[in-house]
């Protein structure tokens, strides 16, 4: 009998400060909306897992299901079929609700609360009291490109000022899972390019549990430790792309052949790509 190979009996290297479990696996799950009498099959069979301090990105058509995919991580939607577990246990949907930072695709901001308010909300709704709350979301305003906007209400910023607000919040909630849907979709490129660069510096830093959806094969190559790829509606998972680049990354490195086969294989995955590479 041959010994075992060293890979094989050391599992590995989990990231700094961890349990073995994944924070969040998705186990065969299904979705389904009701639309009168018919049923619209949203998301069929899917499994999928983020490890803890593991940022893994989930890109597919529009319609595909993604938002509905975090809508049942985090408990507001009931699934068809499957289970989700969290730090290895399957927890009910109730049980989810405010387990995960979520920051949902339209922006969520109550329009009576000004940008700073709306920013601390979630540390209000988790029990810190308003002052210290709202101290914590100045303190970060101008990272986030808010700073002098901290009295504004919502109605008087820009989509992207809106959902960089949504992005604050999301991120003072401070939960070691984090779902983000399509976090930078109404940001101009340049700003874009900007809270991409910052979510990777926080995330080297703190690394938590990242599951963000993107319609953007780049953000996704650029970002991820891995790429799930669904297929239309309903949602299946058709690839995953381990993203083998080194970290920190540079914007530079959109440039390097790693990445751009990464790319290429997403987009394959997508069939965006035609067989002669077009
Ligand atoms: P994605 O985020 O990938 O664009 P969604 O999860 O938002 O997709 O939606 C998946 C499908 O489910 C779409 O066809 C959408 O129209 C439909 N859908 C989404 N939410 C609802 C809902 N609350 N009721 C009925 N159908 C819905
Ligand atoms: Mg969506």
């Amino acid at each position: 009998m041959t010994s075992p190979s060293f890979a094989s009996i050391v599992p590995a290297t989990p990231p700094a400060g961890t349990t073995t479990a994944p924070r969040l696996e998705v186990v065969h799950l299904s979705a389904t909306y009701q639309e009168g009498r018919a049923v619209l099959p949203v998301l069929k069979d899917v499994s999928l897992a983020v490890g803890d301090g593991e940022f893994v990105a989930l890109i597919g058509p529009s319609g595909c299901g993604k938002s509905t995919l975090l809508d049942v991580v985090a408990g507001l939607v009931t699934p068809a079929a499957g289970t989700i577990q969290l730090d290895g246990a399957p927890v009910t949907d109730r049980a989810r609700l405010g387990r995960a930072a979520y920051m949902r695709q339209k922006d969520l901001l109550l329009p009576w609360r000004t940008a700073l308010e709306n920013a601390a909300l979630a540390l209000e709704v988790g029990g810190v009291s308003k002052r210290r709350a709202l101290a914590a979301a100045r303190a970060r305003l101008p990272e986030f490109g808010l700073d002098g906007f901290a009295g504004a209400y919502p109605a008087q910023l820009s989509g992207g000022m809106r959902q960089r607000v949504a992005f604050l919040r999301t991120v003072l909630a401070d939960r070691p899972l984090m779902l983000l849907d399509e976090p930078f979709g109404a940001l101009d490129a340049l700003t874009r390019a900007a809270m991409q660069a910052w979510l990777l510096d926080l995330w080297e830093r703190e690394r938590r549990a990242v599951l963000l959806v993107t319609h953007d094969v780049e953000e996704a190559v650029f970002l991820a430790d891995r790429v799930v790829v669904l297929t239309p509606r309903p949602g299946r998972v058709a690839h995953e792309e381990r993203i083998a680049l080194p970290r920190p990354r540079r914007r530079a490195v959109v440039t390097a052949p790693a990445f751009v086969a990464h790319k290429a294989a997403v987009l394959a995955a997508l069939g965006l790509l035609g067989t002669d590479g077009a």
